[in-house]
C-alpha cells in the first residue's frame, strides 16, 4: 500500500515521540528532524507527503524553513506553535502553510488535521486530472468559467466582492487564509486592511451561503486568524 510520508520536525524530544508514535499506531511513514538545517535537508532529499513543523527551532525560525523550502516544493506544512506564538502561526500561514495545530494538542486533533490535508492532496489532484472550472462542495456549485455561484438549485445572488471571497475560499478549500492574505487577494494592497470591515463582508457572504449562519457549514472562522472553507462531506447531504 502506498503510505503517506510525514517528515515531522521537532527539536522537543517528548512531543516528537508522542507524535511519531502515533503516525506509527496509525500506519503513517514517517521521518524525523531536530532542527531547522536538517529539515530542509530531509524535505529535499526525502520528499515527504506532508511537513508537521514546530515554529520554535534551535538554530533557526520556522517561518525560514517555510520560504526554503516554499522556494522548490508546494508540499502541504502544517505548523506547530505555542500560543504564545500566535503571531509567528499568521506569519507562517503568510509564508505558505497550510494549517496549523497549537500546543498542547491532541492526538486526535493531529489525526483531524492530517486527515484533512490527505484528503486536499487527493482532491488537488482530482481537480487537475479534469481540469475543470466549476467547483462542487455539498449544496455549493461556483461555475468559475460563468462567474456564477449557486446553492442547490438556486443562483446566489452575490455582489462583486462576496463573489471574490466566495472564490477565493473555495479555491483554498480545506485551508487556513489569514485576514491579511484574504485582505490582500480581494482587495489588493490599496486596501486599508481593516479586519472588521472583512467580517462584515463575511457575514454578508454567509448569510446567503449558510442555512443557519450562528453553526456555519462551510466557512469557518479562526478566531484571530482567519477562515476556512470546509469541504461538506457528500454523504451527509444526501436523503436531506
Ligand atoms: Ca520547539
Amino acid at each position: 500500500m502506498n503510505k503517506t510520508v510525514i517528515l515531522v520536525v521537532e527539536d522537543d524530544t517528548p512531543i516528537r515521540n508522542l507524535i511519531t508514535t502515533t503516525l506509527k499506531t496509525h500506519e503513517y511513514k514517517y521521518l524525523t528532524a531536530a532542527n531547522g538545517e536538517s529539515a530542509i535537508m530531509e524535505a529535499s532529499s526525502h520528499n515527504p507527503d506532508i511537513i508537521l513543523l514546530d515554529l520554535g527551532l534551535p538554530d533557526m525560525d520556522g517561518i525560514q524553513v517555510i520560504q526554503r523550502i516554499r522556494s522548490w516544493s508546494n508540499v502541504p506544512i502544517i505548523v506547530i506553535s505555542a500560543r504564545s506564538e500566535d503571531t509567528d502561526k499568521i506569519q507562517a500561514l503568510d509564508s505558505g502553510a497550510d494549517d496549523y495545530l497549537t500546543k498542547p494538542f491532541s492526538v486526535e486533533e493531529l489525526l483531524a488535521r492530517l486527515r484533512v490535508t490527505r484528503r486536499r492532496l487527493s482532491m488537488m489532484g482530482a481537480d487537475l486530472r479534469d481540469g475543470s472550472s466549476v467547483f462542487l462542495n455539498g449544496q455549493l456549485r461556483v461555475d468559475y468559467g460563468a462567474g456564477c455561484a449557486y446553492l442547490g438549485e438556486d443562483e446566489l445572488h452575490l455582489t462583486p466582492i462576496e463573489y471574490k471571497l466566495l472564490c477565493l475560499l473555495s479555491q483554498n478549500v480545506d485551508r487556513v487564509l489569514t485576514h491579511t492574505y484574504i485582505t490582500q487577494h480581494v482587495w489588493g494592497n490599496s486596501w486599508d486592511n481593516s479586519v472588521a470591515s472583512l467580517r462584515v463582508f463575511m457575514a454578508a457572504l454567509r448569510k446567503k451561503l449558510e442555512s443557519r449562519p450562528d453553526s456555519p457549514q462551510y466557512i469557518q472562522t479562526h478566531i484571530g486568524v482567519g477562515y476556512r472553507m470546509l469541504r461538506v462531506e457528500a454523504l451527509h447531504l444526501r436523503g436531506q
